[in-house]
């Protein structure tokens, strides 16, 4: 009789766990597909289409491994009120004696499972995950709540630490970052030579059944054949593309964004040169140290990879990806509500269709619907600019991108959102707040030209909103933002514009701000 009962969440689908190193008949694992997980926020279908494909595909590869599974369908879990009443009754059920499990990447999850096993009669354990740099306990060392901590600093710390481009005591090369190499635009040229996606075509027709079958409030296209990768080996296949297709020139065009491929009727245009290796890392399918370790010896060993771009790959996983995990948990459960900038407008429509004529984010969203996924910049300095300096409730742009996205996760969606685009924390991520007039969107990308608005205008009906609602920002936040060192100087050339002037600027935002929905 088996009497150990090990949960795997949905995003703890790591197959080098050393709970899997032995085979016991004393132990069975559980895979859920919980209704509270489905519905605590509106996900995109292909991200509960993603997630539970990958689920049902660990469950299977563990069986197989010799491993005993118990995988349970939204059918199987509707009637528990939540995933601690589905515990007690497998743990009646099977007569289990101990409770185990990997500790959640997630605030609310983390806490709902430490208060259940605190009135649990049975044993309970709590394990690491086993797959980030740094081990959950080595967190509290690095990071320190509330404290203002730079993304630099904690890089090269880690760089130094766990030995990665680095020659005896200092960086390969004898430079740290190659940020100022990597901001190209796409010329007409470069637009032919982006490589097609290597995408999946994974079977989930049953699973969008279930989903409509219980009522599962969804948004974005649903596809039956799911392009994303769902187990370890379509993940590396993934990672195995990325390194000989597109880190050559991943860092050069990292920042870069076209709509001219869409018109083209050409299907690149989304994925670019990123990896969209987000989803299969988030889910543990595959490790950041793989994915790091890969990139790595692709780029001593295929001759056309420059430092700048692997430089550029490794600082968004070493570095990023574990320090927005280190400030979320340094800093929850508060930081969830913070709003350092007092932003109260509700979320305008077209976040939820793409119906806009700003033909840039007309784009993104309309991309993020289609695919579950935007890049980077998309996120960061189309649709998280946008919210910033419109003054978007930061709850509300939250929840967006916790739903909209393929790799979305609170650990990682919250202090990029809120904090690295918001600026809602008030610097506890970034220095600055990441706000961008048109012109922004003009020098990275060919999204202008084919607009309604004039990027080059500020005034008048036909303006680029974003050139008056970004003076509107930064003037209605001019006390804090003069004391920046970052910002500084543009508030002062602002200032010094006649009054007149700026009052008709101000006037046109106060205008947009008014019909945020018909923009
Ligand atoms: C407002 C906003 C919200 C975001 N929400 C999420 C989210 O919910 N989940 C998520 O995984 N990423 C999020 N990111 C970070 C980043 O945009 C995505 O990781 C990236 O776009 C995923 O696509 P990719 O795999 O093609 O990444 P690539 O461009 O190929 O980058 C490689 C990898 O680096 C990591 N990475 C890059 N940037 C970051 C970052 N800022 N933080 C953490 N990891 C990073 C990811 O694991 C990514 O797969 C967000 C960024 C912003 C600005
Ligand atoms: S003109 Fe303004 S709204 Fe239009 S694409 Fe350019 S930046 Fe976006």
């Amino acid at each position: 009789m088996a009497n150990e009962l090990r949960l795997i969440l949905g995003d703890q689908l790591n197959a080098a766990h050393s709970w899997f190193k032995e085979k016991s008949s004393n132990v069975t694992y559980v895979i859920a597909e919980l209704h509270q997980e489905a519905n605590y926020t509106t996900h995109h279908i292909q991200k509960i289409s993603a997630f539970f494909a990958a689920m049902q595909a660990f469950a299977s590869a563990l069986e197989k491994a010799g491993h005993r599974v118990i995988y349970l369908s939204l059918d199987d879990t509707q009637n528990y009120t939540d995933l601690p009443a589905l515990i007690s009754f497998l743990i009646t059920e099977h007569e289990i004696k101990t409770f185990s499990y990997q500790l959640p990447d997630e605030y609310r999850l983390r806490e709902q499972l430490a208060d259940y096993c605190k009135q649990l009669t049975i044993d309970s354990k709590a394990y690491d995950t086993e797959h980030f740099y740094l081990a959950d306990n080595q967190l509290a060392s690095y990071f320190k709540p509330g404290k203002k901590h730079r993304l630099e600093h904690f890089y090269r710390k880690m760089r130094a630490e766990f030995n990665v481009l680095m020659d005896d005591d200092g960086p390969l090369t004898g430079q740290w970052n190659f940020d100022s190499q990597n901001r190209n635009k796409f010329k007409a040229s470069d637009l032919a030579e982006i490589p097609e996606p290597l995408v999946f075509a994974n079977d989930v027709s049953d699973i969008l059944k279930r989903i409509e079958r219980h009522d599962i409030k969804t948004i974005g296209k649903a596809e039956k054949q799911l392009l994303w990768p769902v187990n370890r080996s379509q993940a590396n296949a993934l990672l195995a593309f990325f390194c000989k297709e597109l880190l050559p020139k991943f860092g050069q065009f990292q920042d870069a964004m076209t709509g001219k491929l869409i018109e083209f009727g050409e299907d690149k245009g989304w994925s670019l040169y990123h990896s969209r290796l987000s989803f299969a890392i988030n889910a543990k399918m595959i490790s950041p140290q793989s994915v790091v370790n890969a990139a790595i010896d692709a780029f001593h060993h295929n001759g056309n990879i420059d430092i700048a771009q692997i430089e550029g790959f490794v600082r968004q996983i070493l570095g990023w990806r574990e320090f927005v995990r280190g400030i979320y948990w340094a800093n929850m459960p508060h930081y969830a509500a913070l709003n350092a900038l007092d932003a109260s407008l509700p979320l305008p429509e077209w976040f939820w269709t793409g119906n806009t004529k700003m033909r840039c984010l007309s784009h993104a969203v309309t991309q993020s619907l289609d695919f579950a996924y935007a890049h980077h910049i998309q996120r960061l300095m189309v649709t998280g600019n946008f919210c910033l300096i419109a003054g978007i409730n930061p709850d509300q742009v939250d929840n967006w991108y916790l739903g909209i996205y393929i790799d979305a996760i609170e650990w990682v969606e919250m202090p990029n959102t809120r904090g690295m685009s918001q600026f809602a924390d008030g610097g506890i991520v970034g220095s600055k707040a990441y706000a961008a007039s048109g012109n922004y969107i003009k020098k990275m990308s060919d999204y202008c030209g084919d607009c309604h608005y004039k990027v080059t205008n500020t005034v008048g009906s036909d303006a680029c909103p974003l050139n008056a609602l970004y003076w509107h920002f930064m003037d209605k936040h001019k006390e804090s933002f003069t004391n920046n060192p970052r910002t500084k100087m543009v508030l002062s050339n602002w200032l010094k514009k006649p009054e007149s002037d700026r009052k008709e600027v101000l006037t046109r935002a106060d205008f947009l701000l008014q019909n945020l929905d018909n923009l």
